[in-house]
């Protein structure tokens, strides 16, 4: 027959990483079933055929890790870009360096401060409540850097982001607020960073482009003519919403979603930079990204550039699931969908829904390499149970 070995659902990092792997290492035949008109999942991006612009389709993906086995392997699909995000604020007017740094201190601040004259001013200030009092993010985002830094640069763009009140939103969100008491203004602290060369979705291709590997694009797995060919029938490695493979039992878990709103807008260069952040409270937008930025090394149509507006809400279940809101009550509906999901017969739950939990690119890679070592590979090649 040519029934696959394997069938992957979704065609994300940890769908393309699982197949990838099964197919050349195990020589297996891997059919992966996607439901969007594209593979790739969220890291997918398009280049706009008038100005030349990488777009993001759904949202702004930066790589970088520090985990050296994933760098290998994924310098074996692409190359990477020297490229080292930066991320600007704006509040009331100005614009400052993130993430907090000495450089917004100071501007902030109105004058210069040594590292060590900054470092107590913000124990000062942040001397007001004791973390271990904090009742509510604010008061624990007041506990780790003060009141005027947290006013400025966290209350308003938190609010935002989940359209709560950060008095009403509990500590645990935020572990730690560092700030740095130096000029240093890179996001990431990772050992490697950088862009796909050619862009994500010429890394994705590259991943899928074996000939054991068959891509069915606009199928979804859950539509009963595609699971009653496959389920129970030939081992599963499932990257969808978990909640949704049990028609929803438990009830659904909550998610946040991000509109883009994607403008061409007629000059050469809008902000300056990639991703400023908007601070204010009454500014309904969270940022604007510029995606000519985050490759200055390419050739673009002169006088163009591609910006977004993002605006943040509560996901409704039409919506793209973008980041878990993981409230008590999602974590016990989770622990019941995780039984489920153990009981499934050949069926390994894996990747950013199939998990309901956020993973970077680098994560949801190291992640399904862990799948592929640990369960898929005794499986298919020693004939162990496949749990
Ligand atoms: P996904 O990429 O979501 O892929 C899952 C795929 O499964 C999708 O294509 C979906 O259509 C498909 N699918 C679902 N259900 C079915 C079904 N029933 N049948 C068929 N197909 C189905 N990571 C970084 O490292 N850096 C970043 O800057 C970054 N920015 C991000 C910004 C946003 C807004 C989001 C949401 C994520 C970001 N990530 C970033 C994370 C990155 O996108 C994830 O690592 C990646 O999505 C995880 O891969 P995945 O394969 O688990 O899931």
């Amino acid at each position: 027959t040519d029934r696959p070995d394997l069938v992957v659902v979704g065609s994300g990092f940890f769908g393309l990483t699982i197949a990838e792997r099964c197919a050349t290492e195990l020589d297996l035949k891997v059919l992966i079933l996607e439901r969007r008109y594209h593979l790739g999942g969220n890291a997918y991006s398009e280049f706009d055929p008038e100005t030349g612009i990488e777009v993001h389709k759904y949202g702004t993906h930066l790589f970088h890790t520090s985990n050296e086995k994933v760098w290998d392997y994924v310098n074996r699909f692409t190359t990477f870009t020297n490229y080292q995000h930066k991320v600007f604020g704006k509040f009331e007017g100005q614009v400052y360096s993130l993430p907090m740094n000495l450089a917004l201190i100071n501007s902030f601040f109105g004058k210069s401060h040594t590292p060590d004259e900054a470092r107590a001013l913000i124990a000062e200030q942040s001397s007001e409540i004791d973390t271990k009092d904090a009742k509510n993010l604010e008061e624990k985002a007041i506990s780790l850097i003060g009141r005027p830094l947290y006013e400025a640069f966290i209350k308003g763009y938190t609010a935002k982001q989940w359209q709560t009140d950060p008095t009403e939103l509990s500590a645990d969100i935020i572990t730690r607020l560092p700030v740095r008491y130096n000029f240093d203004n890179r996001y990431f602290n990772d050992k490697y960073e950088g862009l796909p060369t050619d862009g994500y979705t010429a890394w994705l291709e590259r991943m899928a482009d074996h000939p054991n590997i068959e891509v069915r694009l606009d199928t979804d797995f859950l539509d009963e003519d595609v699971s009653a060919e496959f389920k129970g029938k030939v081992p599963i490695v499932y990257t969808g919403p978990v909640d949704e493979y049990f028609d929803n039992v438990e009830g659904r878990l909550s998610w946040r979603t991000v509109d883009l709103e994607v403008e061409t807008v007629d000059v050469d260069d809008y902000q300056g930079t990639g991703v400023v952040n908007a601070n204010d409270p009454d500014v309904p937008f969270t940022r604007v990204l510029e995606f000519k930025h985050l490759h200055p090394e390419r050739t673009y149509l002169p006088g163009k550039s591609i910006v977004v507006h993002e605006f943040s809400r509560f996901a409704e279940p039409e919506d793209e699931p973008y980041y878990p809101i993981n409230t008590a009550d999602d974590r016990e509906k989770l622990l019941k969908y995780r039984d489920l999901a153990e009981k499934e017969p050949m069926v390994l739950f894996g990747g950013r829904l199939g998990t309901y939990k956020y993973l970077d690119m680098h994560m949801a890679i190291a992640s399904a390499l862990s799948m592929y070592e640990n369960k898929l590979k005794p499986h298919f090649a020693d004939g162990a149970e496949l749990k």
